[in-house]
């Protein structure tokens, strides 16, 4: 089965078996500022407690940080909030309303500048067409190992074309914990995207230029502001 496919936004090969995700615009999509804040709605009908969502989120979260490029993930703690949509507060959420084609396990929706610089994003796991365990003999779908992978698209990565053992692999099965551990080609895509120095010179996306095309398209004021806070990352 499929693990979400970004909404909205075009995957391109780079030559490399790691992809990067891309805007309509053709700009690749990364995180110009950090931490990377968000929260979790842990509640869930599979008897999970909060602390073993959180445990899994963090743990998935934390397998990208240790990679040692230049990202940071900011845990705000668990929130009621669970659905879709850009409203300046990044969720990892069960969705009970599951709308997103039932092959879907998870999905996540960025929101980005027209120059590629993701604003928000959101996770929705998929409540209503599969179980989710954080029990490794438990066979039916990881929390943790769904999350790395949800995660790659977070910090704006695509699928990894060959390696079908990375944590960007196109799909999962029940019990997988694969995507647990990242693999050279999910770390290098990684790397790629936030090892190098952001270019100072990069011009800001316009203002008022919505365009309104596809989902939560974001180009406008929140795309001014956030040039105004760019800055000179380092790895
Ligand atoms: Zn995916």
């Amino acid at each position: 089965m499929t693990i979400a496919l970004l909404a909205a936004l075009l995957i391109a090969p780079t030559g490399e078996a790691y992809t990067m995700m891309q805007n309509d615009y053709g700009a690749g999509l990364y995180w110009r500022q950090m931490p990377i804040k968000f929260s979790v709605n842990p509640e869930n009908p599979f008897g999970l407690t909060e602390d073993e969502v959180e445990d899994a989120v963090l743990t998935a979260a934390e397998s990208w940080e240790t990679v040692g490029a230049a990202i940071e993930f900011e845990y705000l703690g668990f929130t009621d909030t669970r659905d879709m949509g850009f409203d300046q507060e990044n969720v990892i959420y069960f969705s009970d309303e599951w709308d997103q084609g039932d092959s879907k396990a998870a999905m996540t929706y960025n929101w980005t500048t027209e120059d590629g610089a993701i604003v928000s994003f959101d996770v929705g796991i998929n409540a209503n067409g599969f179980e989710w365990t954080v029990d490794e003999l438990d066979p039916v779908m990881d929390i943790e190992n769904v999350m790395a992978h949800e995660l790659g698209h977070v910090l704006g990565l695509g699928h990894s074309d060959i390696d079908d053992l990375a944590t960007m692999w196109e799909s999962t099965s029940s019990g997988e914990l694969i995507k647990r551990s990242l693999r050279p080609d999910d770390e290098n895509g990684l790397l790629a995207n936030y090892g190098a120095d952001v270019p100072m010179g990069l011009a800001c996306s316009s203002a008022g230029g919505n365009t309104g095309s596809g989902l939560g398209w974001l180009v406008g004021m929140a795309a001014a502001g956030l040039c105004l806070q760019r800055r000179r990352r380092q790895d």
